[in-house]
């Protein structure tokens, strides 16, 4: 059965538009543009698509051959769905407020706890726990598998058992020991957390169901790099059932959830990944998971560009097998668009960290949800009343405004865009400059992307108590490191949480040392992770099964009606019911009644 059939019942699909024999028009490679430069600050592309698609003629020649127009893409009509169309292109002492100031106004002495003191030593805080102690020195961790936002930060926490994994021989239950992870024992436990997070992936089951035994992956072999969590898990597993082999290693050395790596091994998965690895460790996860006797990739789903470096630099033979790169993260997207700029990248990449479903969930709604589940976990905090100013009214900002404010805290926004400006304006949000309320806040949050948002100025002028945190990418918006100076003393009152303390005993609440709050200190909402990971799957597909010359050496946005499409197989978990376009409205409007329903260029 071919691609185009199987993709078709797994969506209910009608192709109506794309008939036999008509070729889809070409896609254009989102091709860098000078906002690339911003991408220097780890700001995530998002005009990518937008320039590339106005760019994009609608009378772009086909580059498929006839009768393979619709090969690979998925076309669901239950929601009247895509046809497709490739767009081109976690004690602080209960302390957290102001507990440390007296009724007299005067500042207590509060309660010592463990201190680092950075008198002589700064070099303390550069120390890792034993468990990662095999990290060389030499060479800070990139980036990415550090502070990469795109998945949940795992919640539970290694077994005291320090051997490492690599010294370690397990086998599954059915003798199968291609895996490198900290306990086999705790598959079952892992189970039930991937069956949780089931629940609460619809489009990846439904994609599982619709599939109907068909295998639009059949033949692809898939080399992961990702956080590997309940909901990656769900997502291997759905890989798996449409036909694909996966061999797995993490994008991040804490964010492994070891039970659910247990769970994944004793399901036939070669997964290479524990929580707290070292970075040789790291490297030797990606390395094992590539470097195999008799299987080799031909297709590269990575988080953070690490993968995809791996392979680039040990061994780029690879490539001649592999198909495509699917990229779901700011910094590994960037890494394509360098490859990309200087002629090196190799074979087509699909850019989903700029699909719209990702942006406006993930960064939306993600935040919206997990801002107060961070500051809750970390500080006890209560919101109604509290003066909080939120430094960048873009996505992210967005949604952490919309939920303090929910929660009944004053909030105000510092931005420098007017645009953003105007919006947390009508929004009911005061617009402020930090400097004007840093003596009255509560809670300072960061959400720009920039850096040096936060300086020792700002920290110096904050009041007692004040909880300071960064829902940004980059532990580069707050300026932590002016806070290790000799008279400032810390204390580790909780994991992720800090207390700085200044000679007249005044002191403000650190969270996760300035990096991601919500990574770092809670967990994100599954279903969001859904979408996302959707877009992966649909993104694998496509490029595994697109038809030779459709995708060229250059880095693409997911096609607009897989995004449509994604949103729709979420719908139903709200029993939403969709409007249809009558003919008469869509000859009106001038859409194809399945979509794409907007252009490329719209902002949603
Ligand atoms: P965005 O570009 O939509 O918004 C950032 C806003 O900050 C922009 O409006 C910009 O004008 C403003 N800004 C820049 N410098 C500023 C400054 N000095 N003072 C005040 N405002 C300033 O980006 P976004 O989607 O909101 O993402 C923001 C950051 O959060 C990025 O680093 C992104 O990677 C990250 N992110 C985090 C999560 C998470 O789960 N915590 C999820 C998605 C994205």
């Amino acid at each position: 059965m071919s691609v185009q059939v199987v993709a078709a019942k797994m969506a209910e699909v009608e192709l109506k538009d794309v008939s036999a024999g008509k070729a889809l028009p070409a896609e254009s490679p989102v091709t860098p543009t000078s906002e690339d430069k911003t991408l220097a600050r780890n700001e995530p592309q998002k005009e990518a698509g937008s320039s590339a698609a106005a760019a994009t003629t609608p009378t772009a020649e086909p580059s498929a051959k006839a009768g393979e127009g619709n090969r690979g893409l998925l076309t669901p009509s239950a929601a009247k769905m895509p046809q497709a169309s490739a767009l081109k292109h976690s004690d602080p002492q209960q302390n957290g407020g102001d507990a440390f100031v007296n009724r007299d106004g005067t500042v207590a002495e509060a309660p010592r706890m463990k201190k680092i003191q950075f008198a002589d030593q700064k070099q303390e805080f550069n120390k890792r726990p034993s468990k990662i102690g095999r990290r060389s020195l030499s060479r800070s961790i990139s980036q990415s598998s550090t502070d990469s936002y795109s998945s949940a930060a795992s919640y539970t926490d290694s077994s005291d058992d320090e051997t490492s994994p690599r010294d370690k021989q397990q086998k599954n239950s059915k003798g199968n020991g291609d895996f490198c992870i900290k306990n086999i024992k705790q598959a079952d436990f892992g189970r039930r957390e991937i069956e949780i997070a089931e629940q609460e992936m619809p489009a990846l089951m439904a994609l599982r169901k619709r599939a109907q035994g068909e295998k639009p992956l059949a033949g692809a072999k898939v080399v992961g790099c990702t956080h590997i969590t309940a909901q990656t898990a769900v997502l291997m597993e759905t890989l798996s059932a449409l036909g694909a082999q996966c061999r797995w290693a993490a994008c991040n050395i804490y964010s492994t959830q070891n039970e659910v790596a247990a769970a994944l091994a004793e399901g036939g998965f070669s997964v290479f990944a524990w929580k707290g690895e070292s970075e040789d460790d790291f490297w030797w996860c990606i390395d094992r998971c590539v470097n195999v006797e008799g299987w080799q990739p031909n297709m590269i789903l990575d988080d953070g560009g690490d993968l995809t470096h791996w392979i680039y630099k040990k061994y780029p033979n690879m490539f001649k097998k592999i198909k495509g790169i699917v990229e779901e993260s700011v910094t590994g997207v960037h890494r394509l668009y360098q490859l990309s700029k200087a002629g090196k990248l190799c074979v087509p990449a699909m850019n989903v960290n700029d699909s719209v479903t990702k942006q406006k969930f993930d960064n939306l709604y993600c935040c919206r949800e997990s801002i107060l589940d961070g500051l809750k976990r970390t500080t006890d905090v209560m919101f109604g009343g509290k003066q909080v100013v939120v430094c960048g009214y873009g996505e992210v900002g967005k949604g952490c405004c919309a939920a303090l404010k929910a929660m009944g805290s004053i909030v105000y926004v510092t931005e420098i865009d007017p645009i953003c400006a105007l919006q947390a304006c009508m929004d009911g949000f005061r617009l402020v400059k930090l400097n004007e309320v840093i003596r009255q806040v509560d809670i300072v949050i960061t959400c720009t992307g920039n850096k040096n948002v936060v300086v020792r100025e700002h920290l110096d002028r904050m009041k007692n108590g004040c909880i300071v945190c960064n829902m940004g990418h980059s532990n580069t918006e707050i300026d932590v490191a002016s806070l290790r100076t000799p008279e400032l003393t810390w204390e580790r009152v909780r994991s992720q949480v800090d207390h700085i303390i200044w000679p007249d005993a005044k002191r403000i609440v650190l969270l996760a040392e300035g990096r991601l709050l919500n990574l770092s200190c809670s967990t994100v909402p599954t279903f969001v992770l859904s979408i996302t990971a959707t877009t992966q799957a649909l993104a694998l597909i496509e490029l595994y099964n697109a038809p030779e010359g459709r995708y060229k050496q250059d880095v693409y946005l997911l096609p607009k009606k897989m995004d449509e499409y994604v949103a729709s197989l979420h719908l139903p978990t709200f029993d939403a019911h969709l409007t249809e376009l009558t003919d008469e409205q869509a000859k009106y409007l001038g859409l194809n009644k399945n979509g794409p329903f907007k252009p490329n260029y719209y902002r949603y």
